[in-house]
């Protein structure tokens, strides 16, 4: 694709060599080309904007919530299920408001089926991933929020391609849709279930696509038949540490969890682990996390991949128990799952031990992370979408 278009004339138009042509009306000036946005979907819409775009379409009104309970609750994908409907209003609505957002590509299952990689194609060939965690007492879906990432995180899979585009809310909420209609169903190991917690740690920086993301927390937390009705405590919100996007997700008055991936607590490391540092430096992000915290309530969780002699030692374990202590807040320690190629790789378990017991002895909650769908490439940091 051409990035500048010239008129012919242009050359003629302004002699002075090198400089371009005054803009003149009438004469072609360049626009970029928009992309093509996903077809609308009755979950990009709330509740008011549902049953006005039903009454535009020329039909009433309440037909928005029986449209909302299907989709929502009942989770129904055939229109023809839709028998409060009559057959030739349904019809309508369903073309124009439950368009086919993601189609299955692939799906994975590995720990004895209770995990799940799904991977999407979207409208426009855009491929993303979900995966869905069942575990005895929760069942986590994880779910992207932009095809590709921009921020680069050098041990990050879906950070070595880059950003592809935003996922719109109604993309973002049908892989959670998805996942409850396959569990609902009975078709994941364990019997027929629900989800009962969301995490938006699959590709992308949720706060970098924000209206977006912000409109699926809603979607997904609205009770029925407006949404899916899941806890917003149970909802967590997984960030690199886009500063104002922090502060800016602390007014929306949501109870949903915080999760800031820290992954050093120096700047010189974590200019170079997570590239945004160099805008944004520890001290800014751990003081909009402890805002967060201060505001909502909610303690906020420090992701923090352990890497082999890059970031495990003793003395970082201190530094980052001085910095955390006395907050509301737990670290959960993620053994680095080694992207290919990469030239790191996870923690010594004596390492990661001394870790754990340098946050604790600061009194500092520490967990670490289990590696779900590692055999699958669905475990942290892994989703890169490969379709080979
Ligand atoms: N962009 C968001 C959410 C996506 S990733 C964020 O950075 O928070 C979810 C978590 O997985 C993040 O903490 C991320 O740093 C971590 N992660 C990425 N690659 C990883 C890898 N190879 N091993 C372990 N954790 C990884």
């Amino acid at each position: 694709m051409s990035s500048t278009t010239q008129p012919a004339s242009a050359e003629t138009a302004a002699p002075s060599a090198g400089r371009p042509a005054p803009a003149e009306p009438g004469k072609l000036t360049f626009v970029a080309p928009r992309r093509a946005k996903p077809p609308r979907h009755l979950a990009d819409l709330a509740p008011a904007e549902r049953r006005a775009a039903v009454a535009e379409l020329g039909e009433k009104p309440f037909r928005a919530q029986q449209l909302s309970r299907h989709y929502f609750t009942r989770l129904v994908d055939d229109p023809a299920q839709m028998t409060d409907l009559p057959a030739a209003v349904r019809e309508h609505l369903a073309a124009e408001l439950l368009p086919t957002l993601l189609t299955e590509v692939r799906a994975l299952d590995c720990d004895g089926g209770a995990t799940r990689k799904t991977l999407w194609r979207a409208f426009d060939g855009t491929l993303i991933e979900s995966v869905l965690m069942r575990y005895p007492d929760r069942i986590t879906m994880c779910v992207s929020s932009q095809a590709g990432c921009g921020m680069n995180c050098p041990f990050c899979a879906t950070g070595q391609a880059g950003l592809t585009r935003n996922l719109s809310t109604g993309e973002i909420v049908e892989q959670v849709v998805a996942g409850a209609r396959a569990l609902a169903r009975g078709k994941i190991a364990g019997g027929p279930g629900r989800i009962s917690n969301i995490v938006f740690m699959g590709m992308g920086e949720p706060l970098a696509n924000y209206k977006a993301v912000l409109g699926a927390i809603r979607r997904i937390t609205d009770p029925a038949p407006d949404g899916l009705g899941i806890s917003q405590r149970s909802v967590t919100v997984s960030t690199v540490g886009l500063v104002p996007a922090i502060a800016r997700l602390a007014d929306e008055g949501l109870s949903v969890r915080l999760a800031v991936s820290l992954h050093a607590p120096d700047d010189e490391l974590r200019d170079e682990l997570v590239p945004v540092n160099t805008r944004w430096k520890v001290r800014e992000v751990l003081d909009a996390a402890w805002a967060y915290a201060d505001r909502t309530g909610r303690r906020v969780s420090i992701e923090y991949a352990l890497i082999r002699d890059v970031n495990d030692q003793a003395w970082r374990a201190d530094l980052l128990g001085r910095l955390l202590k006395g907050h509301l807040v737990h670290v959960n320690l993620i053994p680095l799952n080694p992207t290919p190629g990469s030239k790191w790789t996870a923690s010594r378990p004596r390492d990661e031990r001394e870790f754990v017991a340098r946050l604790q002895a600061h009194g500092v909650p520490v967990t670490v992370r289990d590696t779900r769908g590692r055999e699958i490439d669905g475990a942290c940091g892994q989703l890169a979408a490969a379709t080979d």
